[in-house]
């Protein structure tokens, strides 16, 4: 299927390199004819994007956006508005928590990290939909990524899992704020994949390797299935669907 994002115009918020899933939402969104905007976290992130639209044959507007601010959100999304662009599509692809916070004992989470990875990974998104819904006149599709570690207990995943479940609460009241205008708010819950944020997770590898054998589909996920079914969602195919959390998980969520 393709042409699903013609006259469409997604911004894309967490590419970091050429393994993160917003890299494979930015591919898939241009193969799907939309138009394509990215942020990145700070200026040592650029040249890399830069590298990677290099063989890119459409105009795709890159804004510096450090989502640790409310200045820094609303100064890009100012950005955006002075060329005058209508957004309709915004894909949330953003986390962070402090390392030490990612290993031992639960128990043991700082409140400065606990305070971090809550702001980074969730609020991040409360921040954006806000500035984002002014650029989305004519309606809009909001996705943001979570993961299984939101709900159970996840080998780790530590305080990343308040954060998802906070994220997730999130797409809830967001999707029933936004409604009214239109703007659809989701999440694609993903299977483990091996990106930055990923490696940062203790016995990452290992979480990999168990799945291969446990999920219905005997097997794990790529970036580019979870790309796919965001597509979907930022899609007109979607149009009935907000307040979703939607598993990409190779049926990970339905036997564990
Ligand atoms: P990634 O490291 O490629 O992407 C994380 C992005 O967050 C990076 O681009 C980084 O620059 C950005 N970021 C961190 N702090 C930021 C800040 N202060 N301001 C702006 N950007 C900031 O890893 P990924 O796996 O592609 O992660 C993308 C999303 O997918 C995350 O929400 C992650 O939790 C979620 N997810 C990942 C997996 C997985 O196994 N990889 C599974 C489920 C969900």
């Amino acid at each position: 299927m393709s042409g699903l994002l013609v006259g469409k115009h997604v911004l894309v918020m967490g590419v970091a390199n050429q393994r993160s899933i917003a890299w494979a939402t930015a591919r898939a969104v241009l193969a799907q004819g939309g138009r394509l905007s990215l942020t990145y976290q700070s200026n040592r992130i650029k040249p890399r994007l830069e590298r990677l639209l290099a063989d890119c044959e459409a105009e795709v507007t890159l804004i510096e956006c450090d989502v640790a601010s409310d200045d820094g959100v609303a100064r890009a999304m100012r950005k955006l508005e002075k060329e005058r662009a209508v957004l309709h599509g915004l894909v949330h692809s953003i986390a962070y928590a402090p390392a030490e916070d990612l290993q031992g004992s639960f128990v043991e989470t700082t409140r400065d990290g606990f305070a971090v990875a809550n702001d980074i990974s969730s609020y991040s998104l409360i921040a954006a939909a806000r500035e984002a819904r002014r650029l989305m006149v004519q309606g809009g599709s909001i996705v943001t990524m979570t993961y299984a570690g939101s709900h159970r207990v996840i080998p780790n995943y530590n305080v990343m899992g308040p954060a998802k479940a906070s994220l997730e609460a999130s797409v809830r009241y967001l999707a029933a704020d936004l409604g009214p205008a239109e703007i659809r708010v989701n999440a694609v819950s993903a299977g483990p994949i091996h990106t930055v944020a990923a490696r940062s997770i203790k016995d990452f590898a290992g979480m990999l390797e168990l799945l291969q054998t446990h999920t219905p589909l005997r097997r794990n996920v790529t970036a580019e299935e979870v790309a796919d079914a965001t597509v979907f969602l930022l899609s007109d195919l979607s149009r009935a669907i907000t307040g979703e959390i939607v598993h990409v998980d190779a049926g990970a969520h339905a036997v564990t």
